[in-house]
């Protein structure tokens, strides 16, 4: 089977898909989601579990994809998760897969998925003080997400790494705490920059702490050495701790792109190609794939999208627009 790679006018390849498996979650964080939720995907304009494993398949068999991180919303509460790596795994033994959670119910999962053949997890953890972590989440569960993350860590599905955003007069006076807990127990921690992605639309650039800002406050606690292998395609940049082995990471979406190294693409829980997170449009493939496209069409599709991929995200564009999906439905 010939494989074409996922490329672009700007001469970047593709090789990390992020999936979207619903755009339900059970936390609330204020810079993702109003307290009441929102008004969720109808089902039926979710892709299957057989139709997710199907385009992953032809993803890596016929596009280069290499890693696939599965996300959401809350990728745990989707029922056929552990289903959908096992299938996947099975069929693309050398795929690496991750997932993205918020940690809740890995306490639960964590075994069945690495047996499933699941590689790692990122869990996402703003604060470890139980009155932040409602305040920010809206969801007093704290303890729910710690046990998750031990769990994860006992079954193998490491290195674990945490994301952590900061907000302003909530939680942007503990980075050093967060990272001196999570040296302390072996996970690899990187703090988010906080995009413009919420579905309330309240980010402001004055109001979001940066990545200097962050620095400045690990800097004030731990000395930080920039790491020393390339950075390449990660959005991270690394740092080692105190001479190491701890690391720390930050991701400067906003202040810092890394647009130009970027080779990730996005597929949406109702089967949308997504060239950025912050794209404003998208390509269907679940129409193509529901009115009885072969493989070898819905790769044409797939590339024909990824041609279209912009230079850059925007931001600092006086003409940037929020897109229209928050987060939460993208597939963060
Ligand atoms: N529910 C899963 C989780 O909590 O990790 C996966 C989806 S969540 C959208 C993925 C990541 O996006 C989380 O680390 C979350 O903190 C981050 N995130 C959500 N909204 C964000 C924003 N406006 N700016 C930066 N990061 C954001």
């Amino acid at each position: 089977m010939q494989s074409i790679p996922l490329a672009d006018t700007h001469g970047r390849v593709a090789t990390d898909l992020r999936v979207s498996l619903t755009d339900k979650c059970n936390l609330r964080c204020t810079y993702c989601m109003p307290a009441e939720g929102l008004d969720w995907m109808p089902l039926a304009d979710q892709l299957t579990d057989d139709e997710v494993v199907r385009l992953v398949g032809l993803a890596a068999d016929r596009l280069g994809v290499r890693e696939v991180r599965f996300t959401g919303g809350e990728p745990l509460v989707r029922r056929g998760l552990v289903d959908i790596v096992g299938r996947v795994k099975a069929g693309h033994p050398d795929l690496e897969l991750s997932v993205t959670t918020n940690g809740l119910g890995l306490v639960r999962t964590a075994g069945a998925l690495a047996a499933a053949g699941l590689d790692r997890v990122n869990v996402s953890l703003d604060t470890v003080r139980p009155d932040t972590f409602a305040t920010l989440t809206r969801r007093d569960r704290l303890d729910d997400v710690v046990a998750g993350l031990a769990a994860a860590a006992d079954v193998g599905l490491g290195p674990v790494k945490v994301n952590a955003v900061l907000m302003r007069g909530v939680n942007d006076d503990q980075a050093a705490e967060l990272l001196g807990w999570c040296l302390e127990r072996g996970y690899e921690l990187r703090f988010i920059e906080q995009m413009p992605l919420d579905a309330q639309h309240g980010w402001s650039r004055d109001g979001m702490v940066t990545a200097e800002e962050i620095l400045g406050q690990l800097e004030a606690a731990y000395v930080l050495t920039a790491a020393e292998e390339p950075r390449g395609s990660a959005p991270a940049e690394l740092f080692t701790v105190d001479g190491g082995p701890g690391t720390v990471g930050v991701i400067a979406s906003v202040t810092r792109p890394f647009c130009g190294d970027c080779d990730r693409v996005r597929l949406t829980a109702d089967g949308q190609v997504r060239t950025c997170l912050f794209a404003r449009t998208e390509s269907d493939l679940r129409g193509a794939l529901r009115g009885g496209a072969d493989d070898a069409e819905l790769a044409e599709r797939w590339r024909t999208a990824m041609w279209g991929k912009l230079p850059g995200h925007g931001i600092d564009d006086p003409s940037f627009l929020q897109p229209s999906r928050p987060m939460s439905a993208i597939g963060g």
